[in-house]
């Protein structure tokens, strides 16, 4: 279990995370939903290790704390982050992307099965193993960035807005993936602003906004829940 608690952050003077609790079951998923700016990255990124919270902070894993661990050695206790922005190496081929993220030990053992799943997973990569990534489309793009992650044979993954600027039929395409990922018993940590399509393959869902959780449901009840209705779904 990945379980946060009491979790703060600020940024200089800048509050943007504010006594925030979380938690997510093995091979569970969970969307976090919030306006621009509420704080959903900062969220991810400081489970990531990518920044640093305020004392009294918890990120827990399976019962130990991974407060102050470096970056690079998170993906070794089986969590892995997709960036909102993908963070692909542009002159760098889909191989050399995916082979980027086989790097900790507990991936090492599974490296071919991985190697066959994600190709499996994205058809699309396997016939572009060679091809320089930036020269990809957005969506591609973005298959790299999940595959890499999943060579690091995370047991929860964390996706930045996987959905952000591409076209809805490259999106239902990531999420049916996504949705296989989840048969592979991985849990998936979602960052979203495209609220239908998230809650579709979540278990459950909190609300952020300024920087706290104002509130959590499962994502069968979030559907229909007036405040998500108008902050997102543009109901009224
Ligand atoms: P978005 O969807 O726009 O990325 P978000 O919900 O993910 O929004 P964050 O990116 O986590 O929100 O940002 C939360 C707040 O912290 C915002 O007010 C943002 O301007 C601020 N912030 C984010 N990164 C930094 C930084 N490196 N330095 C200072 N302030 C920051």
């Amino acid at each position: 279990m990945l379980e946060i608690a009491n979790l703060s952050l600020l940024y200089g003077r800048h509050r943007a995370l504010e006594n925030i609790s979380v938690g997510i079951s093995e091979g569970e998923t969970v969307v976090i939903l919030g306006a621009n700016g509420a704080g959903k990255s900062s969220l991810l990124k400081a489970i990531a290790g990518l920044v640093t919270p305020e004392a009294g902070s918890r990120v827990m894993l399976d019962g130990k704390s991974l407060i102050g661990l470096p970056a690079h050695d998170i993906p070794e206790t089986g969590i892995a982050l997709v960036p909102e922005g993908r963070g692909v190496f542009g002159d760098l081929t889909v191989e050399e992307n995916l082979m980027l993220g086989a790097n900790p030990r507990r991936a090492r053992a599974t490296e071919a099965d991985r190697h066959a799943l994600i190709y499996d997973l994205f058809p699309r990569l396997a016939e572009r193993k060679r091809q320089m990534v930036r020269t990809m489309s957005g969506g591609e793009q973005q298959m790299v960035a999940i595959g890499r992650a999943l060579m690091s044979n995370p047991k929860y993954l964390m996706l930045d807005e996987p959905s952000l600027g591409l076209a809805p039929i490259v999106v239902t395409e990531l999420f049916a993936a996504l949705k296989r990922v989840q048969q592979t018993g991985v849990a998936l940590l979602l960052v979203e602003q495209n609220v239908s399509i998230s809650l579709s393959i979540s278990d459950r869902g909190y609300l952020m906004e300024a920087g706290r959780i104002v509130g959590a449901d499962t994502a069968e009840a979030l559907k229909t829940d007036t405040a998500v209705q108008q902050a997102f779904l543009g109901g009224s």
